[in-house]
C-alpha cells in the first residue's frame, strides 16, 4: 500500500484565542528560511531511507503553510516530488486560512501540483469569529474561495460554541453546501487550558448536553445535504473523503516531515522535535515512540472505531495475532450484547450506532490493553 507524506508548517500570521496547537506567530524571514533549508535536508535524508517506498498522498498542514510564502512552498513541493516516488493520481492537500488566501494563491498551488485545499472557515458568523478570537472574513469572500473549481475543496467548521445559537452553525452548513466544498470537517469547540479562550470561558453540564444536541443537528443537516458521515468529525459527498487522513484511521504508513510531525511506518512510530528552532538545527533527529504490542492493538481500535465503516476483527488478528488478549474478545461480545457496538457484515464492528458513547466504548474495549 502506498503511504502518505505529511509536512508540518508551525507558523501562523496571528494566533487564534482557542488554539492549543504548536504554532508561532512571530517567526521572522530568517526563521522561515532556516526552516525551509532544514525541510530540504529532512526530505533528502528521509527519501534516502525510503527510496523503495511509494506514496500517493501529500499533505501540507500547520499552522498556516501559506505563511511560508508560495515561492518556498513550491520549492518544497518540487523537492518532494523529485525525491520520493509519488504515484500518479495522488492527492496533494494544502491547509489554508481564508483570511490570508486568495484565488490567485489557489491557482499557484494548482500550478505546482496541489489537488485539494482544506480551508479553515470555522464560522461564517462574525460574532462567533469574535468569540473565538479569530480574524473575520466576510462570507462572500469565503464563498468565492470555496467555489474555486480547479481544486477539490474541504472546509473546516467549529460547532458547539457556547451561548451562541445553533442556527448559526446550521446556516454556515447551508451556505457551504451550496459551494464546491465536497468535504466538510466539523469540530466541536474544545476549550483547552492555557489558551486565551479558556480564561474567559465558563462551562457547565448543560453546555455538554447542548453540544450533543448541536452535533446531532449538524449530522442531520449534512445528511440532508448529501454528505456521508464517514468519520466522527468528517463528512463527504461525491466520494471525496480525505485520502490522506484515511491513512491515519486505517493503519497505513505515513511519513512526517518538519517540526512536531509524526510518522508511522512498518509498525514503528516516531516524531520530530516540537520546537521549530531545535528542529531546524537537526532535522533528521527523531524521537521513537515505543509502545507495547497491546497498546498498539488499543491504538488500532481507537482510530478504527472513529470510522463509520468500523474495523475488521479478521484484519486485527492478521496484524496483531497473539498480542490480542482473550479478554478483548469477551469485552467485544459484551459490548455487542449491550448494543454499544454493532456487528456488521462478517467480522466488521462499528460503534457509529452509539456515537455519543464512542469514548466510553473505546475505553471499555481497550482498558485492559493500555
Ligand atoms: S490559524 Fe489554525 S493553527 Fe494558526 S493559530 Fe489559528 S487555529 Fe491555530
Amino acid at each position: 500500500m502506498p503511504g502518505g507524506i505529511y509536512v508540518h508548517f508551525p507558523f501562523c500570521f496571528s494566533k487564534c484565542d482557542y488554539c492549543s496547537f504548536y504554532s508561532v506567530s512571530n517567526a521572522d524571514s530568517s526563521d522561515l528560511n532556516r526552516y525551509y533549508e532544514a525541510l530540504l535536508r529532512d526530505i533528502e535524508y528521509s527519501a534516502s531511507l525510503y527510496s523503495g517506498k511509494s506514496f500517493d498522498t501529500v499533505y501540507f498542514g500547520g499552522g498556516t503553510p501559506l505563511s511560508m510564502g508560495i515561492a518556498l512552498l513550491k520549492k518544497i513541493s518540487d523537492k518532494i516530488f523529485s525525491s520520493f516516488r509519488i504515484e500518479s493520481g495522488y492527492e496533494f492537500t494544502v491547509e489554508c486560512n481564508p483570511s490570508s488566501t486568495s484565488i490567485d494563491d489557489f491557482k499557484m498551488l494548482f500550478d505546482f501540483g496541489c489537488s485539494r485545499v482544506s480551508v479553515g472557515v470555522q464560522s461564517l458568523d462574525e460574532k462567533i469569529n469574535k468569540f473565538l478570537g479569530r480574524k473575520y472574513v466576510p462570507p462572500d469572500n469565503v464563498i468565492k474561495l470555496l467555489n474555486c473549481s480547479i481544486l477539490d475543496i474541504s472546509a473546516d467548521i467549529i460547532a458547539g460554541v457556547s451561548n451562541i445559537d445553533r442556527e448559526s452553525v446550521l446556516s454556515s452548513i447551508d451556505i457551504l453546501s451550496e459551494t464546491n466544498a465536497d468535504h466538510i470537517s466539523v469540530y466541536m469547540l474544545s476549550v483547552e487550558e492555557g489558551t486565551p479562550l479558556y480564561s474567559r470561558f465558563t462551562d457547565s453540564d448543560k453546555y455538554d448536553l447542548e453540544q450533543k444536541n448541536i452535533f446531532q443537528s449538524v449530522i442531520n443537516r449534512l445528511k440532508d445535504k448529501s454528505y456521508a458521515h464517514y468519520e466522527v468529525s468528517n463528512f463527504a459527498r461525491n466520494g471525496k473523503v480525505s485520502r490522506h487522513n484515511m491513512k491515519y484511521w486505517t493503519w497505513q504508513d505515513y511519513l512526517g516531515l518538519g517540526a512536531a510531525s509524526h510518522s508511522f511506518i512498518d509498525g514503528r512510530r516516531w516524531h520530530k522535535e516540537d520546537d521549530f528552532r531545535s528542529y531546524s538545527l537537526n532535522p533528521s533527529n527523531v524521537i521513537y515512540d515505543e509502545r507495547s504490542a497491546a497498546s498498539a492493538v488499543a491504538e488500532y481500535i481507537m482510530t478504527g472505531l472513529r470510522l463509520a465503516d468500523g474495523i475488521s476483527i479478521d484484519n486485527m488478528k492478521r496484524i496483531f495475532g497473539e498480542a490480542i488478549p482473550p479478554s478483548f474478545f469477551e469485552r467485544l461480545r459484551s459490548a455487542a450484547d449491550s448494543g454499544r457496538i454493532e456487528i456488521k457484515s462478517g467480522d466488521v464492528i462499528s460503534a457509529f450506532n452509539n456515537i455519543y458513547f464512542l469514548n466510553d466504548t473505546i475505553y471499555y474495549l481497550t482498558e485492559n490493553l493500555i
